[in-house]
């Protein structure tokens, strides 16, 4: 299957229809438990001699399908799907790393993340140095003995900032740590972080994924590439008192990660996908290439529309001349920058919060990569509590409008901007 392109992945990876009853459509197994042949073949399903499924926490046939898609898409070896894509970067982390642990992450995360590394891990003793990621060599200069992974976002949001993976992916190497990107705001039908040297790529299924706005979800997908061998991750090489004595390097070689996520990392911290939205999210899968076109073009279109505005001051969109990122742009997103689009108005935080306020087809709510357009005013909603130096370094400042360009006709979303600016 994964000699075939991405659209046709997209529609048929992992889904083998003679063992599904024939069903061309992915069913959904809405089952808890599985039932075991004897207690023998439930002996060998806990100890891993052989494969099978045990409980729904763990694994499920429907999920197993949308996780052998995304693996194809992404170019990984395998996948573990969660409940959110919090719970993604939860999962992931909880599983590489211990109190006494450090990561090195790019400064313009997610605002979630941006949270969980600067306030709740911490209490767990895991620490993050933030850099600047637009200089690849500040990843270096911030590694520690007890560093023990780099996490950035390829496509920052709100910032749009185009990170140089490429660049990343060497220092990583050089520190002896896993890269781990979350892709999110591309999405695998823009950008493949694997083919840069990612080692771990992370979704929220919720946005682009599913596409509709109608179920979370989250990903994990393994490269394979990371040698846990390297003497920094002993949890890998020494008998794991989690999985009675297993020593995943061992046992699964490139595939030790991804299934101490499985194994231990669902079973300890419980965040799975209901299948019922692994289901949904395999409907938005299927047409995420057509989608993620449409949206990079309306979003680019309007962006040069924007700077044509008088009440503009200024647009960001990676795929404008005018963007700082348009090099790297070009480079790791030649075939669309996705839907966000950022701008200012005149007249500053009040103007900015007025428009948000008055359109009508944009929708005003805190999500992105709906096929609906969406709007937001960061700095009166979801980035209100920022000091100055937070809204410098996430990119947040008082009149920037954030913009999630959806599938509508172009131009009823320029008639409703149009109506919306003249409020202000
Ligand atoms: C939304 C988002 C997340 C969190 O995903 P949820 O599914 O909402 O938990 C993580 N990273 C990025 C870049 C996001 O946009």
């Amino acid at each position: 299957m994964s000699d075939q392109k991405f659209a046709t992945n997209a529609l048929h990876a992992g889904h083998d229809v003679t063992v599904n009853g024939g069903t061309r459509a992915v069913p959904i197994y809405q089952s808890t438990a599985y039932v075991f042949n004897n207690s023998d073949h439930a002996a060998n399903l806990f100890s891993l001699a052989e494969f099978g499924n045990i409980y729904t926490r763990i694994n499920n046939p429907t999920n197993d399908i949308l996780e052998q898609r995304l693996a194809a898409l992404e170019g990984g070896i395998a996948s573990v799907v969660c409940s959110s894509g919090t719970g993604a970067i939860n999962t992931a982390l909880l599983v590489l790393l211990k109190a006494g642990d450090h990561i090195v992450a790019s400064n313009s995360l997610y605002g979630g993340t941006y949270n969980l590394f600067s306030v709740t891990l911490p209490r767990l003793g895991i620490t993050t140095t933030f850099v600047d990621p637009s200089d690849p060599s500040n990843f270096g200069k911030a590694v520690q003995d007890n560093t023990r992974a780099f996490f950035v976002e390829s496509l920052g949001n709100p910032k749009l900032d185009v990170l140089d993976l490429k660049a990343i992916s060497k220092e990583a190497k050089a520190a002896q740590v896993p890269f781990i990107v979350d892709n999110t705001v591309a999405s695998p039908a823009l950008l493949n972080p694997i083919e840069h040297g990612a080692n771990i790529v992370i979704h929220s299924l919720t946005k682009y994924i599913n596409g509709n706005g109608t179920a979370l979800g989250g990903a994990i997908i393994d490269a394979g590439t990371f040698d846990w061998a390297n003497g920094k991750f002993p949890e890998f090489t020494e008998p794991s008192p989690g999985y009675h004595g297993l020593v995943y390097h061992d046992a699964l070689g490139p595939a030790a990660f991804i299934a101490k996520v499985r194994i231990e990392g669902l079973r300890d911290h419980g965040a799975c996908l209901s299948p019922f939205n692994a289901f949904q999210i395999i409907q938005g899968l299927e047409t995420l290439e057509v989608r993620m076109k449409k949206h990079s073009e309306n979003a680019l279109a309007l962006a040069h529309w924007l700077e044509g505005r008088d009440e503009v001051t200024w647009v960001n969109y990676p795929g404008l001349e005018s963007s700082k990122y348009k090099k790297l742009s070009d480079e790791y997103l030649p075939n669309g920058q996705s839907s966000i689009v950022t701008f200012g108005v005149k007249g500053g935080f009040e103007s900015s919060k007025k428009i948000a306020d008055e359109t009508k087809v944009f929708s005003l709510l805190a999500n992105i990569g709906d096929t609906k357009s969406l709007i937001i005013h960061p700095a009166s909603t979801t980035h209100q509590q920022l000091d100055e130096a937070e809204q410098e370094s996430t990119g947040v400042t008082k009149d920037l409008i954030r913009l999630s360009v959806g599938l509508e006709n172009l131009e009823d979303l320029k008639s409703d901007l149009e109506q919306a600016f003249a409020g202000i």
